[in-house]
């Protein structure tokens, strides 16, 4: 009961970075400013735990400004292409950086902070991270013209657990699902599928008899739950594609590709799935997909399903009135 945590942030030690300022420039540099960082967030987690907080954070002593934390290592953002703006509907003028290219994520952000703060301490953590919208108001945007394209347009997550604990879904993990999902303001899917072509996977798949019904009791759940969309295996797997038909007005990937063969599927098979499928889902909630990841593949192989895939989809394409 009562638990106490705070907000995020902490000022940092003197040495580490000027006191009472907001954006305030490192005083260390290279390995001694990461060796200082950490001290830093050790010195903040004893403050916390001396004061008997309860849920603790890093104090964010990592960040130079709890935006450019995230923004820093993201590449198309050009930090020597500093500008004054007005934040925060021009509340107070502020000197940000300039996306000058598309955004891509090189690397994970802060998953080092977070594994560090995990270590340091055995009391329940929280970590902090900006959101998109507060990110997008804090650069100064000259690639994209529009905020709201900032953001990534589909979140997908991936639960080929939804195929084997069909008790545990209907009784947690649709709501957890449902949890995750709430309030996102893109397109969202999951992934549920019967694995990579891996031998312990296409074994399994042997003992689930001719007709996969699996998806026959999560489907309806689905059909009710917040997630957008679902990506499902359907080529070359004993799933009947009436079952589609319980997914409601959900997007549906359709599986064209099996992942588990290295033969190369021709544009007609790939179609010929897309039309199956068009056969119990509307042609504008289908999305032409692959069975799984193609990790364990060859990559000439995988690229040459890739060729299939946008084949077969041109194909059926045609097919449609315009
Ligand atoms: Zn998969």
């Amino acid at each position: 009961m009562l638990d106490t945590t705070i907000a995020g942030s902490l000022p940092k030690p003197a040495w580490l970075a000027t006191p009472r300022m907001l954006w305030a420039p490192w005083k260390l540099e290279g390995a001694a400013l990461e060796e200082g960082k950490r001290d830093a967030v050790r010195l903040a987690l004893q403050d916390q735990a001396e004061a008997g907080i309860d849920i603790v954070t890093d104090g964010e002593q990592t960040r130079r400004h709890f935006v450019w934390g995230f923004v820093e290592p993201l590449e198309g953002v050009d930090f020597s292409k500093m500008m004054r703006i007005g934040i925060r509907a021009d509340r107070y003028q502020a000197d940000v950086p300039t996306v000058t290219a598309p955004l891509r994520r090189q690397r994970p952000i802060h998953s080092a902070e977070a594994r560090y703060l995990r270590s340091q301490t055995r009391q329940r953590i929280k970590f902090t991270m900006p959101g998109p919208m507060t990110i997008a108001d804090t650069i100064h945007d000259v690639h994209y013209g529009r905020r709201a394209d900032l953001g990534v347009d589909v979140i997908q997550l991936d639960e080929p657990a939804f195929n084997v604990y069909m008790d545990e879904v209907r009784e947690w993990g649709i709501a957890a699902l449902d949890k995750v999902v709430e309030g996102l303001p893109c397109r969202t899917v999951v992934h549920i599928c019967y694995g990579y072509g891996i031998k312990a996977n296409t074994d399994w798949k042997k003992t689930l008899g001719s007709e996969w019904r699996q998806y026959e009791r999560t489907f309806p759940l689905l059909a009710k739950s917040r997630i957008g969309g679902v990506s499902l295996e359907c080529a070359n797997s004993h799933v009947p594609m009436s079952l589609l038909g319980l997914l409601g007005d959900k997007d549906v990937l359709v599986g064209a590709i099996d992942v588990a063969s290295d033969r190369v599927e021709t544009p007609e098979e790939v179609a010929a799935v897309i039309r199956e499928a068009m056969r119990y889902v509307k042609p504008s909630q289908i999305y032409p997909c692959t069975n799984c990841g193609m990790v364990p593949l060859d990559r000439d192989l995988a690229r040459a399903k890739l060729h299939a895939l946008g084949a077969g989809a041109a194909l059926v394409r045609r097919e449609l009135p315009a």
